[in-house]
């Protein structure tokens, strides 16, 4: 991994964001409201721009944040967000409301493991966003890659967990477990037949998986 110094180097090379973009990366910080890191955002970013994505499926929509910054980054998507915690869905709202993009993002409320019928009358996808409950990824993966077209692209976050999936010793057992998860996880992902993937150690690590359409 990059060291401190290089990190901070590209991350003050990024551009500002429009203010309420900015006014969200704030109310995020002050209320420990779990964005997606600004590195690891802006190379999704970029992932869905070079991949060309245009109907994009998010599993995690907290506020909106990042569901927002797709619509924004690219022209003519349509996001498809599922959120399940209702103070964040109504902060979600209004901020989507605000961003005037609206139109470009559908926001489904529930839990993401219950959706899959609501979910697939919206499909197929060009690329999935699984940014929820760790413990669940796979889960969430096995539903709704199968809702995504062939060359489709799935990008995972949080998949390093702050390091922690190298360490050996972790006290809290809670965590233990929850590293363990994500490292059967990043061990399915990496070796599952019909993806071709790369953990990137940006952010908090981001998963890239692009669906072959056959298998190995
Ligand atoms: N993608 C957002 C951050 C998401 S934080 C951004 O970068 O801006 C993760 C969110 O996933 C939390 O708000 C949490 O409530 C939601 N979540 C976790 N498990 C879920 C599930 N099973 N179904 C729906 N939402 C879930
Ligand atoms: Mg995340």
């Amino acid at each position: 991994m990059l060291n401190e110094k290089l990190h901070l180097y590209i991350e003050q090379l990024i551009p500002e964001r429009n203010p309420l973009l900015m006014e969200m990366e704030q109310f995020a910080k002050e209320h420990g409201v779990p964005i997606m890191e600004l590195p690891g955002i802006e190379t999704m970013l970029e992932l869905l721009r070079i991949h060309r994505s245009k109907k994009i499926l998010e599993v995690g929509t907290a506020i909106g944040y990042s569901a927002i910054r797709m619509a924004d980054a690219i022209t003519g998507a349509h996001i498809v967000t599922i959120e399940r915690d209702t103070e964040r869905i109504n902060l979600a709202k209004e901020f989507i409301q605000r961003s005037q993009l609206e139109q470009q993002i559908t926001l489904i409320e529930g839990d993401a493991l219950e959706l899959e019928n609501e979910v697939s009358s919206h499909a197929p996808f060009d690329a999935i966003f699984i940014d929820a409950a760790k413990g669940q990824y796979k889960k969430f993966f096995e539903i709704y890659s199968s809702y995504l077209n062939d060359g489709g692209m799935v990008i995972t976050d949080n998949v390093l967990f702050k390091g922690l999936v190298a360490e050996t010793e972790i006290e809290s057992r809670r965590t233990r477990n929850l590293v363990k998860k994500i490292n059967d996880f990043n061990h399915w992902l990496m070796n599952h037949p019909t993806f071709d993937s790369i953990i990137l150690p940006v952010g908090d690590g981001v998963a890239v998986s692009k669906k072959r359409g056959e298998r190995k």
